[in-house]
């Protein structure tokens, strides 16, 4: 198949959260099954630094291209990023006016004004980008808010064209938290007809909302793991979008995301002390527990548990039951190693309370691939309380590392860790410890259970040893994509869709200067 993977940032290009882990990883699984597949984004001045594919050429790419946004033409151009280590394309829309800014999104806390315009310029140039291929996509693949509009545009404008009538669209939910709500004065800037500001299609409650608007007219919808696919169904969790949601179920399904094995593998890891698999891990992770004690300037002890988090500061976290408990925590024999940034309150909490326990508490208020690495591989269990989390993927990476998470049992997080009773010890699938009350006494008490498990090392060796020889590559999931795909060309096609690997790649103008870029 002929895929276009639309996604508002991509590692190793621009990070803010696992969606750029994501939208990188499953495009290059998806590669790698032999589909053609080209990742969009917009080019950003930021391109990570390190803990990355490294190495790519950027250079132009199609033709330059003019796309309406109200009653303006704005124009923009492709640059084609070849990865140097992989067979994916990535073009980036370059729109200096909308993407050439210190972060992505927000600047000081608050949302760029013109947010909506800048992702109705990346919906309409993901769609522009499809028209200017040889061979038409097969599949284009939007995900979150930032190109909800693409399944409207794919619908209601590409395939009025006969040579795109066969291009079907997903949507992928990453997080329904965020749904891209804006004022219905921003309705012009689409380009669409009002006729489509209606509650059953692009308005919510008076605003335009571009999520809803994607999970409307996509052909398929996906989310990022069967409990979130359920749970957003629900008043609880669907945000107010779960109506929307239960009228497409048949059109919805959940995938657990999978993890990045070249860049998620403490066997290979460049960014951590000594490098170990599950043969040597009583060498290797030691090392990296006292270089991560030494990093965050904590005694370095072997025999104190390290109690890691890395996390955007945001109430969806857990932040608030660590507050409510920290008092309890501090009476612990443990050490706590925060990395994040985001809310002041949780941000300086965490400070407040890494000055008044310096022996105990150590916090990186920011943004570090690099401490994120030795977190992993440093601490001994991982907290991940989050109040609720579509999938998550650091309890993932915890356990590649060996590192024991303990969440709360929502979302991805209630699909991928399987808590420690007697019978899953038995069964061998114990992995971690869960609690189900998002309450601070389940928190600690869950805590406290963990801990006394701790100094069972046999029983500890045995739930590591679980979480580490369990695939959480994408080996898993990528054909389940697949499966999405072909049911989503099912329902635009009138004859069954061909699963077979298209022939043509997507068509390209000769290359020009070629600038390298680490
Ligand atoms: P979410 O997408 O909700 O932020 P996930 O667990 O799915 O949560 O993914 C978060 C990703 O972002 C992980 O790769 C995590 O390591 C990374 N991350 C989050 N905060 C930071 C930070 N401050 N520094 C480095 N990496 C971070």
């Amino acid at each position: 198949m002929n895929i276009i993977l639309a996604s508002s940032e991509a590692v190793p290009f621009a990070k803010t959260g696992g969606l750029a882990d994501v939208a990188t990883s499953l495009s290059e699984a998806l590669a790698n099954l032999g589909h053609d597949v080209t990742l969009v984004l917009p080019h950003y001045p930021q391109v990570m630094p390190q803990g990355h594919n490294g190495r790519f050429k950027i250079q132009p790419y199609g033709h330059p291209f003019a796309v309406k946004i109200g009653k303006r033409l704005q124009t923009g151009r492709f640059l084609s990023a070849k990865m140097v280590e992989t067979s994916l394309s990535v073009v980036l829309i370059d729109q200096p006016d909308y993407y050439d800014r210190p972060q992505l999104y927000l600047q000081d806390g608050t949302d760029y004004e013109d947010n909506c315009e800048r992702f109705v310029f990346f919906s309409r140039a993901v769609v522009e980008l499809a028209r200017q291929f040889t061979t038409p996509p097969d599949i284009i693949h939007a995900n979150d808010w930032q190109t909800g509009l693409v399944p409207v545009l794919v619908s209601e404008e590409l395939r009025k064209d006969p040579r795109f009538a066969g291009v079907a669209s997903v949507q992928t939910i990453h997080n329904i938290n965020y749904q891209g709500r804006f004022w219905h004065w921003d309705m012009p800037l689409t380009g669409l007809d009002w006729k489509y500001f209606n509650w059953k299609q692009m308005e919510f409650y008076g605003e335009l909302n571009l999520l809803k608007s994607g999970i409307t007219f996509a052909d398929m919808i996906t989310t990022v793991s069967p409990t979130y696919a359920r749970e957003i169904q629900t008043p609880e969790y669907g945000c107010g979008l779960e109506t929307v949601l239960r009228n497409r179920r048949e059109s919805l399904a959940g995938i657990l995301n999978g993890v990045s094995h070249a860049d998620w593998n403490p066997a290979t890891d460049w960014l951590i002390e000594s490098n170990y698999s599950l043969k040597s891990i009583d060498e290797g992770k030691p090392i990296c527990k006292a270089d991560l004690q030494e990093t965050m300037k904590l005694p370095v002890r072997d025999d104190v548990p390290i109690l890691g988090m890395i996390s955007r500061m945001t109430d969806q976290k857990g932040f608030d039951l660590i507050i409510e408990t920290s008092e309890l925590l501090m009476k612990m024999d443990i050490q706590l190693v925060f990395l994040g940034t985001g809310d002041r309150r949780y941000e300086t909490f965490l400070d407040d309370l890494a000055d008044r326990y310096p022996d105990k508490v150590a916090t990186y208020i920011g943004f570090s691939e690099e401490v994120a690495h030795k977190i992993e591989a440093g601490s001994d269990i991982f907290l991940m309380p989050s109040r609720f989390e579509p999938c998550g993927l650091n309890q993932m990476y915890s356990m590649i590392y060996g590192t024991v998470p303990i969440v709360h049992r929502v979302g991805g997080l209630a699909d991928s860790v399987v808590n420690v009773t007697t019978s899953t010890l038995s069964a061998g699938t114990a992995n971690g410890f869960s609690f189900d009350h998002y309450t601070g006494s389940a928190f600690i008490f869950t805590v406290q259970e963990a801990l006394r498990v701790f100094e069972d090392k046999q029983t500890w060796q045995k739930i590591v040893q679980n979480g580490m020889s369990t695939d959480w590559t994408w080996k898993r999931s990528a054909n389940q994509y697949v499966d999405v795909y072909q049911r989503a060309l099912e329902k635009i096609r009138p004859t069954p869709a061909s699963s077979e690997v298209s022939e043509n790649p997507p068509s390209t103008t000769p290359p020009t200067t070629p600038v390298d870029v680490r």
